[in-house]
Protein backbone atom coordinates (compact mmCIF):
# COMPACT_ATOMS: atom_id res chain seq x y z
CA UNK A 1 0.00 0.00 0.00
CA UNK A 2 1.28 3.38 -0.50
CA UNK A 3 2.42 5.70 2.07
CA UNK A 4 2.25 8.56 3.79
CA UNK A 5 5.09 9.78 5.24
CA UNK A 6 4.37 12.44 7.90
CA UNK A 7 7.72 14.08 9.36
CA UNK A 8 7.03 15.61 12.87
CA UNK A 9 9.71 17.78 14.81
CA UNK A 10 9.76 20.77 16.25
CA UNK A 11 10.18 24.13 14.05
CA UNK A 12 14.01 23.87 13.01
CA UNK A 13 14.17 20.02 13.27
CA UNK A 14 14.91 19.38 10.01
CA UNK A 15 11.99 18.14 8.86
CA UNK A 16 11.84 19.95 5.43
CA UNK A 17 15.67 19.37 4.57
CA UNK A 18 15.14 15.75 4.99
CA UNK A 19 11.57 16.29 2.93
CA UNK A 20 13.54 18.00 0.37
CA UNK A 21 16.38 14.96 0.01
CA UNK A 22 13.70 12.22 -0.55
CA UNK A 23 12.10 14.25 -3.19
CA UNK A 24 15.40 14.65 -4.78
CA UNK A 25 16.96 11.18 -4.30
CA UNK A 26 13.70 9.08 -4.14
CA UNK A 27 11.73 10.95 -6.04
CA UNK A 28 8.95 11.29 -3.28
CA UNK A 29 6.80 14.44 -3.44
CA UNK A 30 7.36 16.83 -0.80
CA UNK A 31 4.32 18.85 0.12
CA UNK A 32 5.23 21.41 2.78
CA UNK A 33 2.38 23.44 4.21
CA UNK A 34 4.53 26.17 5.65
CA UNK A 35 6.01 25.98 1.84
CA UNK A 36 3.19 26.60 0.41
CA UNK A 37 1.49 29.04 2.83
CA UNK A 38 4.54 31.07 2.09
CA UNK A 39 3.70 31.12 -1.67
CA UNK A 40 0.43 32.66 -1.08
CA UNK A 41 3.14 35.84 -0.16
CA UNK A 42 2.32 37.21 -3.81
CA UNK A 43 -1.28 36.82 -4.06
CA UNK A 44 -3.31 39.74 -3.14
CA UNK A 45 -6.95 37.99 -1.74
CA UNK A 46 -8.36 38.48 1.66
CA UNK A 47 -7.45 34.90 2.97
CA UNK A 48 -3.76 35.26 1.82
CA UNK A 49 -3.64 38.68 3.48
CA UNK A 50 -4.75 36.85 7.01
CA UNK A 51 -2.74 33.83 6.58
CA UNK A 52 1.27 36.26 5.84
CA UNK A 53 -0.37 37.85 9.35
CA UNK A 54 -1.23 34.53 11.52
CA UNK A 55 2.32 33.31 10.08
CA UNK A 56 4.36 36.18 11.08
CA UNK A 57 2.66 35.61 14.59
CA UNK A 58 3.94 32.24 14.87
CA UNK A 59 0.85 30.84 15.13
CA UNK A 60 -1.10 28.13 13.19
CA UNK A 61 -3.29 28.78 10.10
CA UNK A 62 -7.32 27.69 10.81
CA UNK A 63 -7.33 23.83 10.59
CA UNK A 64 -10.10 24.38 7.91
CA UNK A 65 -8.09 26.38 5.53
CA UNK A 66 -4.85 24.07 5.67
CA UNK A 67 -6.88 20.80 5.20
CA UNK A 68 -8.63 22.70 1.83
CA UNK A 69 -5.18 23.36 0.72
CA UNK A 70 -3.38 19.98 1.16
CA UNK A 71 -6.51 17.83 -0.11
CA UNK A 72 -6.37 20.01 -3.38
CA UNK A 73 -2.43 19.42 -3.35
CA UNK A 74 -2.55 15.86 -2.88
CA UNK A 75 -5.21 15.47 -5.10
CA UNK A 76 -2.57 15.63 -8.24
CA UNK A 77 -1.29 13.23 -10.17
CA UNK A 78 2.09 12.77 -8.30
CA UNK A 79 0.44 11.78 -5.26
CA UNK A 80 -0.77 8.94 -6.63
CA UNK A 81 1.76 6.93 -4.93
CA UNK A 82 3.96 7.95 -1.87
CA UNK A 83 4.32 11.15 -0.52
CA UNK A 84 6.22 13.11 2.32
CA UNK A 85 4.08 15.88 4.45
CA UNK A 86 6.64 18.21 5.91
CA UNK A 87 4.60 20.42 8.42
CA UNK A 88 1.26 18.86 8.54
CA UNK A 89 -0.46 17.51 10.85
CA UNK A 90 -0.05 20.15 13.56
CA UNK A 91 -3.04 19.75 15.70
CA UNK A 92 -5.03 16.67 16.62
CA UNK A 93 -8.31 17.76 14.24
CA UNK A 94 -5.76 17.87 11.19
CA UNK A 95 -4.38 14.65 12.25
CA UNK A 96 -8.57 13.35 12.27
CA UNK A 97 -8.80 15.03 8.65
CA UNK A 98 -5.27 13.16 7.76
CA UNK A 99 -6.80 9.68 8.47
CA UNK A 100 -9.71 10.22 6.24
CA UNK A 101 -8.02 11.60 3.49
CA UNK A 102 -5.50 8.53 3.55
CA UNK A 103 -8.73 6.20 3.66
CA UNK A 104 -10.18 8.07 0.71
CA UNK A 105 -7.12 7.57 -0.75
CA UNK A 106 -5.78 4.39 0.00
CA UNK A 107 -2.66 5.02 1.87
CA UNK A 108 -1.48 3.72 5.07
CA UNK A 109 0.21 6.98 7.27
CA UNK A 110 3.79 6.36 8.54
CA UNK A 111 4.68 9.11 11.04
CA UNK A 112 8.39 9.86 12.06
CA UNK A 113 9.59 12.08 14.68
CA UNK A 114 12.64 14.13 13.63
CA UNK A 115 14.14 14.70 17.22
CA UNK A 116 16.09 17.51 17.91
CA UNK A 117 17.07 19.13 21.64
CA UNK A 118 15.20 22.67 22.52
CA UNK A 119 18.60 24.71 22.89
CA UNK A 120 19.60 23.44 19.56
CA UNK A 121 16.85 24.56 18.12
CA UNK A 122 17.05 27.99 18.97
CA UNK A 123 20.07 28.30 17.87
CA UNK A 124 19.08 26.89 14.48
CA UNK A 125 15.88 29.29 13.97
CA UNK A 126 17.20 32.58 14.81
CA UNK A 127 20.44 32.08 12.73
CA UNK A 128 18.61 30.55 9.70
CA UNK A 129 18.77 32.72 6.60
CA UNK A 130 17.78 31.27 2.97
CA UNK A 131 18.70 32.36 -0.62
CA UNK A 132 15.64 34.05 -2.14
CA UNK A 133 16.95 33.11 -5.52
CA UNK A 134 18.11 29.11 -4.85
CA UNK A 135 16.29 28.66 -1.78
CA UNK A 136 20.20 27.20 -0.20
CA UNK A 137 19.85 27.76 3.78
CA UNK A 138 22.45 29.07 5.66
CA UNK A 139 22.85 29.60 9.77
CA UNK A 140 24.69 32.30 11.09
CA UNK A 141 26.46 29.92 13.87
CA UNK A 142 26.92 27.11 11.99
CA UNK A 143 26.93 27.05 8.36
CA UNK A 144 27.66 30.80 7.40
CA UNK A 145 27.95 32.02 3.60
CA UNK A 146 31.09 33.25 2.37
CA UNK A 147 30.49 36.90 2.56
CA UNK A 148 28.19 37.65 5.71
CA UNK A 149 24.07 38.61 4.42
CA UNK A 150 25.08 37.28 0.74
CA UNK A 151 24.28 33.98 -1.21
CA UNK A 152 27.31 31.83 -2.07
CA UNK A 153 26.00 31.12 -4.87
CA UNK A 154 23.79 34.14 -5.69
CA UNK A 155 25.86 37.17 -5.25
CA UNK A 156 23.06 39.49 -6.01
CA UNK A 157 20.66 37.82 -3.79
CA UNK A 158 20.02 39.09 -0.68
CA UNK A 159 19.65 35.97 2.50
CA UNK A 160 16.37 36.28 4.06
CA UNK A 161 15.57 36.01 7.48
CA UNK A 162 12.14 34.85 8.00
CA UNK A 163 9.67 37.38 9.96
CA UNK A 164 8.96 34.00 12.20
CA UNK A 165 12.27 33.48 12.68
CA UNK A 166 13.48 35.84 14.99
CA UNK A 167 13.58 35.37 19.17
CA UNK A 168 9.75 36.34 20.03
CA UNK A 169 8.24 34.39 17.44
CA UNK A 170 10.48 31.64 17.59
CA UNK A 171 9.39 31.14 21.02
CA UNK A 172 5.84 31.59 20.50
CA UNK A 173 6.03 28.52 17.72
CA UNK A 174 8.09 26.02 19.82
CA UNK A 175 4.95 26.85 22.10
CA UNK A 176 2.64 25.89 20.09
CA UNK A 177 4.47 22.75 19.15
CA UNK A 178 4.62 21.74 22.69
CA UNK A 179 1.12 22.45 22.98
CA UNK A 180 -0.85 21.21 19.83
CA UNK A 181 1.54 18.74 17.55
CA UNK A 182 3.94 17.28 19.97
CA UNK A 183 0.53 15.06 21.89
CA UNK A 184 0.58 13.81 17.84
CA UNK A 185 3.72 11.70 18.91
CA UNK A 186 1.59 9.67 21.60
CA UNK A 187 -1.33 9.48 19.01
CA UNK A 188 0.55 7.80 16.48
CA UNK A 189 2.69 5.93 19.33
CA UNK A 190 -0.22 3.86 20.49
CA UNK A 191 -1.75 3.39 17.05
CA UNK A 192 1.84 1.72 16.09
CA UNK A 193 3.22 3.78 13.52
CA UNK A 194 5.41 6.43 15.26
CA UNK A 195 9.45 6.02 14.08
CA UNK A 196 12.23 7.95 15.74
CA UNK A 197 15.18 9.45 13.79
CA UNK A 198 17.81 11.50 16.10
CA UNK A 199 17.36 14.98 14.19
CA UNK A 200 21.30 16.34 15.61
CA UNK A 201 24.15 16.01 13.77
CA UNK A 202 25.66 15.69 10.22
CA UNK A 203 22.13 15.78 7.59
CA UNK A 204 23.15 13.17 5.67
CA UNK A 205 23.34 11.06 8.77
CA UNK A 206 20.07 11.83 9.77
CA UNK A 207 19.03 10.94 6.15
CA UNK A 208 20.46 7.37 6.15
CA UNK A 209 18.89 6.82 9.53
CA UNK A 210 15.53 7.89 7.92
CA UNK A 211 16.10 5.86 4.54
CA UNK A 212 16.24 2.44 6.72
CA UNK A 213 12.38 3.72 7.82
CA UNK A 214 10.53 3.94 4.74
P1 LIG B 1 6.88 25.91 8.87
O1 LIG B 1 7.73 26.44 7.76
O2 LIG B 1 6.48 24.50 8.67
O3 LIG B 1 7.47 26.17 10.23
O4 LIG B 1 5.51 26.75 8.82
C1 LIG B 1 5.49 28.15 8.92
C2 LIG B 1 4.14 28.63 9.39
O5 LIG B 1 3.12 28.22 8.47
C3 LIG B 1 3.69 28.08 10.73
O6 LIG B 1 4.24 28.78 11.83
C4 LIG B 1 2.18 28.28 10.62
O7 LIG B 1 1.81 29.62 10.79
C5 LIG B 1 1.92 27.91 9.17
N1 LIG B 1 1.68 26.45 9.04
C6 LIG B 1 2.48 25.54 8.41
N2 LIG B 1 1.94 24.30 8.49
C7 LIG B 1 0.78 24.43 9.18
C8 LIG B 1 -0.20 23.52 9.62
N3 LIG B 1 -0.12 22.20 9.36
N4 LIG B 1 -1.26 24.02 10.32
C9 LIG B 1 -1.38 25.33 10.57
N5 LIG B 1 -0.46 26.24 10.22
C10 LIG B 1 0.61 25.81 9.53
Amino acid sequence: MAKIIVLIGAPGAGKGTQARLLNERRGIPQISTGDMFRDMKNSDTEIAREVQAIMASGKLVPDEVTYAMVRDRTSRLDTAGCYVLDGYPRTAVQAGQLEELAKEQGKEIQAIEVDVPKEELMKRLTGRRSCQECGEIYNIYSKPPKVEGICDFHPDAHLEHRADDYEEKVKVRLETYDELTKPLLEYYEKTRRLKKVDGTGEFEMIYAELEKLI
